[in-house]
């Protein structure tokens, strides 16, 4: 986690920003300083130029327009006469004041130049300044020719040097301007330059923070993400812990199919859940937890390999189904409307003795975490469905004659109680029919024991059929058996009584090789509740006894208590 933010960042971004401001704002610094520089070298060259070339004009026009024209005219004029050379006074003192004012400038000019023409002049005006000074002293011939010498001398270095240093002044005005536009290009590119590498920098620095910002974006995402996850699992594993514990400590086959349906439900958040339990090769329909808009009368039995129960059954593996699971699902298990599903077999050792599925209206509602889940749970369930059936085998085998599979003494004595307590409680009349194969003994001895056994199992089988739904038929005992008739007097209990016997009598019966037997036929004996008392054990004393009289009358026949014949009933 850590190293792909370090990885997709490269450098800080903010370090990059800022050190990227800082390059550029040190670049215009230095720029500006070094065109300062030069703008101000230039203007100060140009300055000083433009100052030496008004000091170098003044100079000339000092010796030009004053002394040294005037003493050019004194010359023309005093020369001829006087043999001699003259100078008016005031011609004089022009021309000394003006050599004087050049000479100050002349080195003024050299101050501010300094260079070999500036000496030159500065030398020149001071060389004609001390001939006019030795003029004025003694104005001779030869001290006017020298100081005709020095002037015209002056003038011509004047008049050729100083239109240079103007024109050179002039090239640097033009420098200084050039170096100032040079200055505002270089400052302007720089600048641009400056907000182009920032306006870059920036750019760079925002597109890897957005990056950044996405990526830290998408690493929240996906921890919440987890956290959630983490979260359900949590959920599922204390609900499947729940469940173990609930289903394992049962007993009730129904408690421990309704438990796991409910909880399978919520763990998993399917629509409905549906558990089957194999019972003789077939997939029976146990019970359903389910979203009470869903339609399941169409849910019943399914055969083993049919559909995607019967399926995942046989080859005792989890099916999962993404989407149109409907259209896939067999008579028996079909929901209309269901896209997803898991469906886990439930399986103990090597057996497979249900199945535990998990449907919904959406598809892909389910993902591989659910499977798992639920085939944990389907490993705890499934050990608890065999733990309940076989403990409801055993109690079924207690209640059970091993032989007729019909209900014995035991549960007839658990139950007739409860029976006769609610007759009379809502005065019902009931009867008990006391039934006792005929000549059975014998009937062993001709057939085997093993003939006799299943004469027995068939003559239970003729008893049931033949009563209705609300009577019940018990093994009592040996090759007797008990009816209770519901809700009837006594002569109604008499005709029923009579057509047991007559299907026991007209039922074709065979042997173990299906070689015909029999004929077999019973005595029956019939005592009322309450017209005969209300004790249990009476009654059924009773019963015998009338079952004992129809013996005594020739067997194969009904006697109801208290029609017996004199001497039979005290016999009993
Ligand atoms: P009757 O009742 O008509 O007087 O004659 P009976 O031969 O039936 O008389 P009894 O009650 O003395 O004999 C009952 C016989 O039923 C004895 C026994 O061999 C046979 N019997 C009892 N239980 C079974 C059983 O589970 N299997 C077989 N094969 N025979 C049984
Ligand atoms: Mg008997
Ligand atoms: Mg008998």
């Amino acid at each position: 986690m850590t190293t792909r933010r370090r990885a997709s960042l490269g450098v800080d971004p903010l370090f990059l920003q800022f050190g990227t401001v800082l390059i550029a704002g040190i670049a215009v610094v230095v720029i500006a300083v070094l065109t300062s520089g030069i703008v101000e070298h230039s203007s100060r060259r140009a300055t000083n130029d433009s100052n030496a070339a008004l000091l170098a004009s003044d100079i000339r026009a000092e010796i030009d327009n004053v002394s040294l024209l005037r003493l050019e005219d004194a010359i023309v004029v005093t020369t001829p006469g006087s043999g001699r050379g003259r100078i008016s006074l005031d011609n004089a003192i022009a021309a000394h004041d003006a050599i004087e004012r050049a000479a100050r400038k002349a080195e003024n000019l050299h101050v501010l130049i300094g260079s070999d023409v500036t000496l030159q002049i500065f030398g020149a005006v001071g060389e004609a300044r001390d001939a006019l000074t030795a003029y004025l002293h003694e104005p001779t011939p030869e001290t006017f020719a020298d100081l005709q010498l020095r002037a015209t001398a002056l003038r011509t270095l004047t008049g050729f040097e100083i239109p240079a240093i103007t024109t050179e002044a002039q090239s640097y005005q033009t420098r200084l301007r050039d170096a100032t536009n040079l200055a505002r290009v270089a400052i302007i590119i720089a600048a641009a330059v400056s907000a182009f590498v920032v306006g870059i920098a920036t750019v760079v620095t925002s597109r890897r923070l957005s990056s950044a910002l996405r990526a830290a974006e998408d690493e929240k995402g996906r921890l919440v993400d987890t956290t959630r996850n983490m979260q359900r699992r949590n959920d599922q594993f204390a609900a499947l812990y729940q469940v173990g514990s609930e289903v394992g400590e049962s007993l009730n086959m129904s408690y421990v199919v309704q438990t796991t349906a409910r909880e399978a439900r919520k763990l998993v958040g399917a629509d409905i859940v549906a558990v089957r339990r194999m019972v003789n090769g077939v997939l029976s329909f146990a019970g359903t937890e389910r979203d009470e808009a869903i339609d399941v009368d169409r849910l019943a039995d399914v055969s083993l390999g049919t559909g995607i129960v019967g399926r995942a059954a046989k080859r005792g593996k989890t099916i999962s189904i993404d989407a149109g699971a409907a259209a896939q699902m067999a008579e028996g298990e079909r929901i209309d409307g269901i896209e997803s599903g898991i469906v886990v077999p439930l399986i103990v050792g090597a057996r497979v003795v249900g199945t535990l599925e998990c449907w919904s209206r959406t598809p892909h509602c389910f993902d591989t975490d659910d499977e798992r889940i639920l085939e944990m749970m389907a490993t705890q369930v499934a050990t608890a469905i065999v733990s309940a059936d076989s403990h409801e085998q055993s109690q079924r085998d207690a209640h059970t004659d091993a032989l007729t599979s019909l209900p014995n003494r035991r549960q007839l004595n658990e139950d007739v109680h409860g029976v006769l307590v609610e007759a009379t409680l809502n005065d019902v009349p009931h009867a008990i029919a006391m039934i006792d194969i005929d000549h059975f003994k014998r009937f062993n001895d001709d057939y085997g024991h093993r003939v006799g056994d299943i004469t027995l199992q068939r003559v239970a089988e003729v008893l049931k059929s033949s009563i209705r739904e609300e009577d019940r038929v018990y093994r009592f005992g040996g090759e007797e058996f008990l009816i209770i008739f519901a809700d009837v007097d006594g002569e109604t209990a008499l005709k029923l009584a009579e057509r047991a016997r007559v299907s026991v009598e007209r039922a074709p019966l065979t042997g173990d090789s299906m070689q015909p037997v029999g004929p077999v036929t019973i005595s029956v004996g019939v005592a009322l509740f309450p017209a005969h008392g209300h004790d249990v054990e009476a009654l059924i004393d009773i019963a015998d006894r009338a079952m004992y009289a129809s013996k005594e009358l020739g067997r194969n026949r009904v006697t109801l208590a208290g029609s017996e014949p004199d001497h039979l009933a005290r016999a009993a």
